[in-house]
């Protein structure tokens, strides 16, 4: 039981989650030592959104709406941590949501999507084939779903997937709290920030944006400003952090 008033409540209970969905298999065990990672370079970001990681959000809105074909790829985690922030994504960006894993078995992907389902994902399932250049099996998915997709947002996602992504000509939106991740290089657009932070604002941004700002963020954003201020943000909180 960890009381409310704990200091680190939010993320005590966000660790007990991880823990129980990786107990019922949705979660790997890779998968809790990637949540590690990512919360130590939340830790290097005070725990909140930066000025660049909310362009980068707005930016995330701009793209999926402007997409023919949007996709929400989805694993373990992020199941786990915003099954219900991801039915409100999709709802407002029109966005087919495929779940796609690294350790993948029929068990899993089906308690993964009835989790999703169950929060009011609509899933695109239906059979999968081996259709992505890669040697593992984040390989598979589906022939209407993900390959056929022009705009990609990956939360939490491996470099390798994010490149032969890219190298397929989508355009890959990356939600990834490490700025030097091969993904976050890899990535058209690299959103530096929490999941479930970062996962709402691009929601709102669908709803609330004009069709002249979404015109001016899909021209205009640049992933190297976006990763080297996120970047400077950490640096700078670690230059200070005895102050
Ligand atoms: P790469 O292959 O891209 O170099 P990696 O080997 O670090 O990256 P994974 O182990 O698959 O990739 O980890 C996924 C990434 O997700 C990590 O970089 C981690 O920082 C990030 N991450 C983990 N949890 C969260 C979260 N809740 N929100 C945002 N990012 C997260």
């Amino acid at each position: 039981m960890i009381p409310r008033d704990h200091p680190r409540y939010y993320s005590l209970m966000t660790r007990e989650r991880l823990a129980r969905c990786a107990k019922k298999g949705i979660v790997s065990f890779g998968g809790l030592a990637a949540h590690g990672r990512g919360e130590a370079f939340d830790y290097l970001l005070g725990e909140k959104t930066t000025k660049s990681a909310f362009l980068a959000q707005q930016t995330a809105a701009a793209l999926l709406m402007a997409a023919h074909h949007p996709v929400i790829s989805v694993n373990g985690n992020s199941a786990a941590l915003a099954a219900h922030e991801i039915a409100a994504l999709q709802r407002s960006s029109g966005a087919l949501v495929e779940v796609n894993l690294f350790h993948r078995t029929k068990k899993r992907i089906g308690s993964i999507e009835r989790l999703l389902q169950d929060a009011g994902v609509d899933v695109f399932s239906g059979e999968a084939e081996r259709l992505l250049p890669l040697s593992h099996d984040r390989a598979w998915c589906r022939r209407n779903g993900i390959f056929s997709s022009d705009v990609v947002l990956v939360p939490l996602e491996d470099g390798d997937r994010c490149e032969a992504l890219v190298s397929m000509g989508k355009k890959v939106i990356a939600i990834d709290l490490n700025p030097l991740s091969r993904t976050a290089r890899a990535a058209t657009l690299t959103i530096v920030d929490e999941l479930t932070r970062a996962v709402p604002n691009i929601t709102r941004a669908c709803n609330e944006l004009s069709q002249k700002d979404r015109d001016r963020l899909t021209v205009s954003f640049d992933n190297n400003y976006l990763l080297t201020d996120a970047i400077r943000e950490m640096t700078a909180r670690l230059s200070h952090a005895l102050d």
